[in-house]
């Protein structure tokens, strides 16, 4: 593990700390690589580390990430800015654990997209209608402005502030919630967030997804032509490089 990589959040302060840590390792004989780095030091917030894993997508499999927060400590960071100098030593003396986090495999025709969070579709200028299928059987139908299929890594995230649970380290699955959902006389769905098996296969339809998009973590594509958009659990992971224990306990509860 010789060759490194970083990303860094677009200000100054974390400018700042690329310089210092790409200066620090250069140092100890580790080689700058942006192309084919084995370690991805992230500076900024949960936000950054989505960047650079999507950055990255293509090599998963040979890439650990490692994580600086420039604000209080995140989900995927394991060291805040003042902790810079332990996180440079712990890279250079220590042998991490690795934690595996599973992305989601959304797939448009042919077309597959990965998400380390969730996947949404939302439309915001008018009542979308989705048709939801679980392992090929009709589930149900959500009229709102859309859906919401998350992760455990994603829980925390978009999901939580759908009133989605919040889903412990370690468990594999997948959580499905309404986005402002319309529920009536004439209309019902379950209202709930529905927490999924691992191995279940997910389908959205719709006759008309105008206007609707496809966001998943921090990316979008415009769904108008689009009919079905199917999910599952993906063979692909994110290694996050683990130098030292720090407990999701912790990190959930710096969240709020
Ligand atoms: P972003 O600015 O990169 O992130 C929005 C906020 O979500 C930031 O505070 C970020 O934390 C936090 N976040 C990202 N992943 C998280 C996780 N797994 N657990 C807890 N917090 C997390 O926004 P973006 O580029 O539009 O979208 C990236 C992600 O942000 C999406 O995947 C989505 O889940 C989340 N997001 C959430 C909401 C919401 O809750 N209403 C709205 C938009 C986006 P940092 O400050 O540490 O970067």
């Amino acid at each position: 593990m010789k060759k490194f990589s970083i990303v860094a959040k677009k200000n100054e302060k974390s400018y700042r700390m690329e310089k210092y840590i790409q200066m620090r390792l250069s140092a100890e004989g580790w080689t700058y690589d942006k192309t084919y780095p084995n370690l991805v030091i992230c500076v900024g917030g949960d936000g950054t580390l989505l960047y650079a894993v999507h950055k990255y997508m293509k090599q998963l499999s040979n890439v650990q990430f490692v994580g600086i927060h420039t604000g209080t400590l995140g989900f995927f960071t394991d060291y805040t800015e003042e902790e810079i100098d332990l996180c440079i030593q712990d890279i250079l003396q220590k042998t991490p654990r690795i934690f595996c986090s599973y992305l989601l495999n959304i797939r448009i025709n042919d077309q597959s997209y990965y998400a380390l969070n969730e996947m949404r579709i939302e439309n915001v200028k008018r009542t979308q209608v989705v048709d939801v299928y679980v392992d090929h059987e009709f589930f149900e139908t959500c009229w709102g402005s859309g859906v919401c299929l998350s992760t455990q890594a994603g829980s925390t995230a978009y999901n939580r502030s759908l009133g989605g649970a919040v889903i412990d380290n370690g468990i594999s699955l997948m959580q499905m919630a309404e986005i402002t959902s319309i529920q009536h006389s004439k209309h019902r769905s379950l209202g709930n967030p529905y927490i999924l098996k691992s191995d279940r296969l997910v389908e959205f339809k719709s006759n008309d997804f105008h206007d609707a998009v496809l966001c998943y973590d921090h990316k979008n594509i415009v769904l108008d032509e689009v009919k079905s958009i199917t999910c599952t659990m993906s063979e692909k992971y994110v290694q996050f490089a683990r130098y030292r224990s720090y407990s999701y306990l912790k990190r959930l509860k710096n969240l709020y």
